[in-house]
């Protein structure tokens, strides 16, 4: 990214943020002209991401492992990388719990004959394993249903790999196209700024001061547990595994964190994770690999979420969970965290999915729905810097491994 004289891209979208707060309080008694004249910028511009996402996931991940040119390198970096995800997804939920019960307390005991949520059908688990794999080639794309755009990519990155030198040209046409989707988020990031205080203002401007103080607690809870995973979690993993300074990481992961924070989407945030990474000094073939998968599965603040709200939804209708639902909350909650997209407000649906296992009342969900874009800024951050986390672990455990072999 040209610096030239300019802010750096991080202030300019740390100011826009302080800048769309400021205003959006401002803006608490014109709601309506926040939503209807400020949100639509905000939604072409993550509209200009979801465009570019599908091509991006598709091509590096398909340029990554090319470039391994060695299946069981790709092997290697896949196997710790999914172990990483689940270990890190089940710690988290298990931090939520543990936070939620330490507020309950604090937590209201409510009248509950109003509540009224139209909570979708949780998915059958078998069913959710099928979708993942296309049955159809263009559908996945058109549709961007990134869990089947990556099978596709693996399919056929290893396909390339097996052919070999027939598949020269095939190579030469995916780096190629790689490079140009990279220019073009390249573009579409140089915009985030004005992304991002567009999409903060009007978040701020409809929620405003007074929803936020019904459930501060709850939310406090949340965001309590949401900095532990990070700070206890990610940064001694990264200390650990990826010899890096935990602070340098989150100093670096901080435009990201922003940019997660005002647009609520994993997978909007990709590209500028990616960015941030390699300059971190993540290899671009982990990175490549790693980032869009733990855009798409992985989902350490989401798994907090659910923790919590599960324990404030079971205290709110006076119900006293019992260790073994706890042990069913883990095990779902990390299913649950795997299959919620990285779009805002994917975590609520797949409360549902947690609710219903140890058979709390889904309508639950209307407790934490009118707050719920104030967990998801939240979860998100924590959600993709899991990722990026995971992404210079593994550079860090394969160069290790590459010195190793070499000496
Ligand atoms: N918004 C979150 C994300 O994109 C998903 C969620 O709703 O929990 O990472």
């Amino acid at each position: 990214m040209e610096t030239r004289k300019k802010l750096p891209l991080a202030t300019q979208i740390f100011i826009a943020l302080v800048l769309g707060i400021i205003a959006g309080l401002l803006l608490q008694s014109h709601a309506d002209f926040a939503d209807s004249y400020i949100k639509p910028i905000g939604t072409i511009f993550l509209n200009l991401l979801k465009f570019i996402v599908v091509p991006i996931v598709l091509f590096s991940i398909m340029a990554g492992i090319i470039s391994m040119s060695d299946i069981r390198k790709v092997g290697s970096i896949g196997i710790k990388t999914v172990c990483y995800y689940l270990c890190t997804t089940a710690v988290a939920i298990v931090i939520g719990l543990v936070g939620g019960n330490l507020f309950k307390g604090f937590f209201p005991i409510l009248e509950t004959s109003e509540l009224s949520y139209e909570a979708s059908e949780g998915i059958p688990f078998m069913d959710t394993v099928v979708n993942i794999f296309p049955s159809n080639f263009i559908a996945p794309l058109s549709e961007a249903t990134m869990l089947q755009v990556i099978v596709m990519a693996l399919l056929i990155g290893f396909a390339i790999i097996l052919v070999g030198d027939e598949a020269a040209p095939a190579v030469k046409g995916i780096n190629s196209f790689n490079a140009i989707f990279m220019k073009c988020m390249e573009m579409i990031l140089k915009l985030s700024p004005i992304g991002v205080f567009c999409l903060i203002c009007p978040v701020v401007a409809t929620n405003g001061a007074a929803i936020i103080g019904s459930l501060a607690m709850v939310l406090l809870a949340a965001y309590i547990c949401y900095f532990m995973h990070m700070l206890i979690v990610y940064s001694f993993a990264v200390k650990v595994m990826g010899g890096m300074s935990p602070l340098a990481f989150l100093k670096g992961q901080l435009p990201a964190m922003i940019f997660a924070f005002s647009s609520s989407s994993s997978v909007g945030t990709l590209p500028i994770n990616m960015k941030g990474c390699e300059k971190m000094g993540a290899d671009k073939e982990v990175t490549s690999f790693v980032l869009p998968l733990g855009a798409t599965i992985n989902m350490d603040g989401t798994a907090i979420y659910q923790g919590v709200c599960a324990i404030f939804i079971a205290a709110c209708y006076g119900i006293h969970l019992t260790p073994s639902q706890m042990v069913t909350i883990v095990l779902t909650a990390t299913l649950a965290s795997i299959g919620t997209a990285g779009v805002p407000g994917a975590g609520m649906v797949m409360l549902a999915m947690v609710l219903a296992s140890v058979g709390l009342p889904l309508d639950g969900i209307a407790l934490v729905a009118g707050v719920d874009r104030i967990f998801d800024m939240g979860r998100t951050v924590v959600n993709i810097t899991g990722d990026a986390s995971c992404a210079l672990i593994v550079s860090n455990l394969e160069r290790k491994k590459a010195a190793k072999k070499a000496s």
